[in-house]
C-alpha cells in the first residue's frame, strides 16, 4: 500500500513496504531441470524475511481481540525472523518485545532484534520442548508474569498462515498467471506452507503442495504416518521442529522431502556463487527439495520455491567457510586440496623436510619428535625424493654407521605434487593408489603434504 499526495508517492511506515517481493528464474543450480524453477526471494521485505508478513498481522488481531493494549509487551519464541518482523511492528506502534530462543541461533540475529530495541531471552537449545528451560517455556512464563504481555505463538496464532494466505497465496497465483504446477516451501511453524498452499489449492487443487524438512526434524514422519518420532539436531535454522505446531495444516501439504545439512548448506552457498542470490540455510534446503522435485517433471510444469530470508544472518555459520569445516560440513564434491588443509589438526607444521646431503641422523630425529612416516627430500628448492620411517628404521638396525651417511642414498621416489586449488577427488584417487601421501605446491612452491590419514580423518569427520 501506497500513498499519493499532491503527486507524492510514499508508505506511511516501512510496515506497508512488506511483501509484493520478487520471483526470480534459478539458471546455473537448475540447469538440469526441464521446467522452470522461479525463487520467490523474501529477503526483499524490509526486515530480510518472510516473517515481516505475519508480524503485522498477528499483532492487528490481537488489537481487534483486545489482547494488547496501548504500552503492552509483545512476547515470542522465535528463532529471530518473526522477532525482527514483530519488533519492527512494536517500534512503529510503541509496544515492547521480548523475544526467547534457542541459543542455537546466530548471534547477528540476537544483535539485530536488539538494535530494534527488543530484549532477548536465549535458552537452550538441547531441551525437550516442555522442559521449564525451553524458550517455549520461558517465552510462556514471561507473558503471565509481565503486565500487559501478549504472546503471540506463532505456532498456533491462526494470523500466522492466514496472513500467507492473504499475500504470499495470491501474490504467487498472480505473478505465474495461475500457471504454477508445484509449490515447494520449508516449515518451521508451518505457517508459510499451509496459508499459501491454501489459497493456491482453493485457486487450482492440482497444485502439487510440497514440504521441505531438515532431516532430524518429525515433521515429515508425521505428515506420512500420523506418529511422533523422535527428533535429533541439526543446524538448519528455522525450519522443522520436535512437536507438531498448531499452525500447521497438513491437509494442504501433499508431500514431504527431507533434506540433509550438508546438501542444504552447500546449495545455500551455491545459490549465492552461482545466482548471486544470498540466502539463508532454510532457503538453500528449500532449493534442494525444489531442483529434487523439477529434475523428474515435464518442461510445461512450473516450480516455485520460497526463500525464506537473507544471508546476511548467516555470515558467521553457512557462509563462513571455517564454520562449513569445523562442522564437517564442506562438500567433497566441491571442497578443494587447500580446504583440508586447512582443516588438519595444528600440532605440527604443514610440511617438514630435510635436504637431499644432510645426514640421515637429521630425518631420524624429525621422525621422533613429530611422528612422522615420511618426509619429502628437497635439492635445490626441487623435490626428489622421498623417505619412510619403516626404511630408516630397518637400515639403521641393520648398520648404525648409515645415520651418517647422506638421506639421498637411501630415499624412494618423490611423492607426487597437486596444487593447492585443486578439487579432491583427484588426491582421493592418488591416495587411493599406490602413493601413502601426496604434496601440495602453492603458487609452484610445496607448501604442505596431505597423508592418507588426513585424508581419512576428513572424510570420516564430513560424514
Ligand atoms: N526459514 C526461516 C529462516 C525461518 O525463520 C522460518 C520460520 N521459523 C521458516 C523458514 C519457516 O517458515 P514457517 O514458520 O512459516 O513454516
Amino acid at each position: 500500500m501506497s500513498h499519493v499526495l499532491d503527486g507524492v508517492r510514499y508508505h506511511e511506515s516501512v510496515l506497508e513496504t512488506v511483501g509484493r517481493t520478487p520471483l526470480v528464474r534459478l539458471r546455473a543450480v537448475a540447469r538440469h531441470c526441464p521446467p522452470p524453477v522461479l525463487a520467490k526471494l523474501e529477503f526483499f521485505n524490509p526486515g530480510g524475511s518472510v516473517k515481516d508478513r505475519i508480524g503485522l498481522a498477528m499483532v492487528e488481531a490481537a488489537e481487534r481481540d483486545g489482547k494488547l493494549k496501548p504500552g503492552g509487551t509483545i512476547v515470542e519464541c522465535t528463532s529471530g525472523n518473526t522477532g525482527l518482523g514483530l519488533a519492527m511492528v512494536a517500534a512503529v506502534k510503541g509496544y515492547r518485545a521480548v523475544f526467547c530462543m534457542p541459543d542455537k541461533v546466530s548471534s547477528e540475529k540476537v544483535y539485530l532484534l536488539k538494535a530494534f530495541g527488543a530484549e532477548v531471552l536465549l535458552s537452550p537449545t538441547a531441551v525437550p520442548p516442555d522442559s521449564p528451560d525451553s524458550y517455549y517455556s520461558v517465552a510462556r512464563r514471561v507473558a503471565r508474569e509481565r503486565p500487559g504481555a501478549f504472546l503471540t505463538d506463532q505456532y498456533n496464532n491462526p494470523s500466522n498462515p492466514r496472513a500467507h494466505y492473504l499475500s504470499t497465496g495470491p501474490e504467487i497465483w498472480e505473478q505465474t498467471a495461475g500457471k504454477i504446477t508445484h509449490f515447494v516451501c520449508g516449515m518451521g511453524t508451518g505457517g508459510t506452507i499451509s496459508g499459501t498452499g491454501r489459497y493456491l489449492k482453493e485457486k487450482n487443487p492440482g497444485v502439487k503442495i510440497v514440504g521441505a524438512d531438515p532431516v532430524g526434524s518429525i515433521l515429515k514422519h508425521y505428515h506420512e504416518t500420523g506418529q511422533m518420532s523422535e527428533a535429533r539436531t541439526y543446524k538448519i535454522e528455522g525450519v522443522g521442529e520436535d512437536f507438531i505446531p498448531g499452525a500447521t495444516d497438513f491437509s494442504v501439504v501433499d508431500r514431504v522431502i527431507s533434506c540433509n545439512d550438508r546438501d542444504g548448506l552447500n546449495l545455500t552457498r551455491r545459490l549465492a556463487r552461482e545466482e548471486a542470490i544470498f540466502v539463508g540455510g532454510s532457503a538453500g534446503m528449500a532449493a534442494w527439495v525444489a531442483l529434487a522435485v523439477a529434475k523428474d517433471l515435464p518442461a510445461d510444469a512450473l516450480v516455485v520455491v520460497l526463500l525464506p530470508d537473507t544471508g546476511e544472518r548467516y555470515l558467521t555459520k553457512v557462509h563462513s567457510d571455517e564454520w562449513m569445516r569445523d562442522n564437517h560440513l564442506l562438500d567433497p564434491a566441491v571442497t578443494r586440496v587447500s580446504d583440508v588443509l586447512s582443516g588438519k589438526g595444528r600440532k605440527i607444521p604443514h610440511l617438514l623436510t630435510v635436504s637431499a646431503g644432510e645426514p640421515l641422523r637429521k630425518a631420524l630425529a624429525l621422525v621422533e619428535q613429530h611422528d612422522i612416516t615420511q618426509i619429502p627430500v628437497l635439492r635445490g628448492g626441487n623435490v626428489v625424493g622421498t623417505l619412510f620411517d619403516s626404511e630408516i628404521l630397518k637400515r639403521v638396525l641393520e648398520d648404525a654407521s648409515v645415520l651418517d651417511q647422506p638421506v639421498e642414498s637411501m630415499m624412494g621416489d618423490p611423492l607426487p605434487v597437486v596444487k593447492s586449488d585443486e578439487p579432491i577427488g583427484h588426491v582421493t584417487r592418488l591416495l587411493a593408489s599406490r602413493n601413502p601421501a601426496v604434496l601440495v605446491s602453492d603458487n609452484g612452491n610445496v607448501s604442505g603434504i596431505l597423508t592418507r590419514f588426513d585424508m581419512l580423518q576428513f572424510i570420516a569427520g564430513s560424514e
